[in-house]
């Protein structure tokens, strides 16, 4: 049996037990260490050096490059190193524009956190960064404002490490340095798939969701058209914790008396849409696979996906399914039941997604110049609209959504984590119609936070090779086995880690994705209906709006789009 070994932190003795470096061994006693650029998901980058620390010999050394070494001793909070960080956050203040007040990470951003932890009262350097608010707002997306950059490289690393897209680097040299697409193009002409990970990761307000929220509050107060608007799954475990509740708390039914006190007419649950998904992409993969059809059959539920498909992979777009996303079908549902109503709908998707907001702008998505879907939010834009409105949201009486788009089952409310429409879609073909049948489809070997999950399924005499994925990269890794000739039936892909509770909309928390996925599976364990094809009310949809038009209002083919 090895030896344990110890390291000495702030003269406390730690024990050393597989960590990568010295930050991680700090966080384990308590000892919050400050930092721009490390994120554990991500490669060490080591260049804003607020985590330096110093050793027994009086050498400093950053915490999140160093492996932690028996024996070591090492202070994390002396004079020399508040200095030297307050030096720092200095410096980076004197090139940030400082428009905190108006900033849309006004008391969410790292550096003003910093800031403040470290007591800088003033700056003594003269301020260089000019107010650059929104110089790209090309994407539907998101929003870039290169004044805020602190060039932590966190958005560059999750754009190529992860997300495997690169749209994003590096540009220029010195003090001219900055972040940039391919000859600083504006982002919508770049390969960017829309899946804000990037905002998600950058500490100050340099890389923002693009905010959505005045041309719903306008709808909301034209007495001339009928407000609706769809909550999807993963924002009800999403929007607590800035709200005075937990993360990973389904807060549901506040979520629907909050928007009622806002005025929405009719308030929905997009699981209901999922549940329709199930029904028709369990039909279209049974049908591909007895019929000898393309496979294998991949999931289209995710527009960042889609996009990433459409630019890098045209030669996958036939295996996509031809199923739209459930935020899609419910569009096309909520407008195909309005029609020849009086008042026009204006109809609202909360969303835990930053590319839904390029889905619903889609012209696949378009009827007579109209959109399905008028406006996208994040479940950060609906935090903003719920403050905004003065809502004390944890003192809300909860709510029912309304009928008939109100009804779910556990399956549906699962999509928002990795591994979930597998798992529903795995419930809908079961023949085991018992309890045990769930218990099998929960373990067949798609739950897990892990990046690519594989399994095999037997179907008949098949064996069915199904995988799991969510991340762009670990994606890539999937597409190109099956182009090397691996054979898969079925692949679901995420293109967010983790899936949608990790999505570029939610708020962003270390361990979040975590504490999500479990609300999200407790919420289908309270649930009487945990099959998409025992929820009666996906039956009466059928029976009275969809009828025989499936194809037209709940399918969509996508074309390539090539990179420049
Ligand atoms: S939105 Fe996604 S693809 Fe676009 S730049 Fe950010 S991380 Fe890259
Ligand atoms: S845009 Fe944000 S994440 Fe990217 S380098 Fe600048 S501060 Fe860091
Ligand atoms: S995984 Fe979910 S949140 Fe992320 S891009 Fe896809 S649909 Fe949007």
């Amino acid at each position: 049996m090895s030896e344990k070994q110890y390291m000495t932190i702030d003269g406390i003795p730690v024990e050393i037990n597989g960590e990568k470096n010295i930050l991680e061994l700090c966080q384990k006693i308590g000892v919050k260490m400050p930092t721009f650029c490390y994120h554990s998901d991500l490669s060490i980058y080591g260049a804003c050096r607020m985590c330096m620390v110093e050793n027994k010999w009086g050498g400093i050394e950053a915490a999140c490059s160093t492996p932690p070494r028996a024996g070591m001793e090492i202070k994390t909070n002396t004079e020399r190193l508040r200095r030297y960080r307050k030096n720092i956050l200095e410096l980076l203040l004197a090139n940030h524009c400082r428009d905190c007040t108006v900033c849309e990470n006004n008391q969410k951003c790292k550096l003003q956190e910093l800031a403040m932890r470290f007591n800088i009262e003033g700056v003594r350097f003269p301020n260089r960064a000019k107010s650059t608010k929104n110089d790209d707002t090309s994407s539907v997306c998101i929003v870039r404002d290169a004044g805020k950059c602190i060039l932590c490289g966190d958005c560059v690393r999750v754009c190529n490490e992860i997300q495997n897209v690169g749209a994003i680097d590096f540009a220029h040299r010195g003090s001219k340095m900055v972040i940039s697409t391919a000859f600083g193009k504006p982002l919508a002409e770049s390969p960017c798939v829309g899946c804000g990970q990037c905002a998600a990761v950058c500490p100050t307000g340099a890389i923002v969701v693009k905010n959505n929220i005045d041309c719903v509050w306008e709808a909301l107060d034209n007495p001339s058209v009928r407000t609706s608007v769809q909550i999807a799954p993963a924002v009800r475990v999403a929007i607590g914790k800035e709200l005075k509740c937990q993360d990973g708390e389904n807060v549901m039914g506040k979520i629907v008396a909050a928007l009622r006190r806002m005025g929405f007419d009719e308030v929905y649950d997009t699981t209901l849409s999922a549940d329709i998904t199930v029904m028709e992409e369990t039909a279209e993969f049974i049908e591909r696979l007895e019929n000898g059809g393309k496979l294998p059959l991949v999931t289209s539920c995710c527009p960042g996906w889609i996009q990433y498909a459409e630019k890098k992979h045209p030669e996958f777009l036939e295996n996509i399914s031809t199923c739209r996303s459930p935020m899609q079908m419910m569009g096309s549902l909520i407008k195909e039941q309005n029609k020849g109503a009086e008042k026009k709908m204006f109809h609202v998707a909360i969303m835990p997604c930053t590319a839904k907001k390029f889905e619903a702008s889609r012209p696949e998505f378009m009827k007579d110049g109209q959109p399905d879907v008028d406006a996208v939010i994040t479940t950060q834009e609906l935090i903003l609209m719920i403050k905004e409105s003065g809502l004390v949201f944890d003192e809300l009486e909860p709510e029912a959504v309304d009928m008939p788009f109100g009804a779910i089952s556990g399956a549906g409310v699962i999509f928002g984590v990795t591994g979930g429409v597998t798992e529903a879609v795995l419930r809908r073909v079961s023949e085991n119609k018992s309890r045990a049948g769930l218990l099998e489809a929960a373990n067949a070997g798609q739950r897990g936070m892990e990046g690519i999950k594989e399994f095999y399924l037997p179907y008949g005499e098949r064996q069915l090779h199904i995988a799991v994925v969510s991340g762009l990269g670990n994606a890539e890794r999937v597409l190109l086995r099956a182009s090397a000739g691996e054979h898969f039936d079925f692949i679901e892909i995420m293109a967010c880690p983790g899936g949608c509770v990790n999505g570029g909309g939610q708020p962003y928390f270390s361990n979040a994705k975590e504490a999500r996925s479990k609300g999200l599976y407790e919420v289908d364990r309270m649930q009487s209906i945990r099959r998409s094809q025992e929820n009666p009310i996906v039956n009466s949809v059928y029976k009275k709006i969809i009828k025989d038009r499936a194809h037209e209002l709940l399918h969509v083919h996508y074309t390539a789009k090539h990179e420049d």
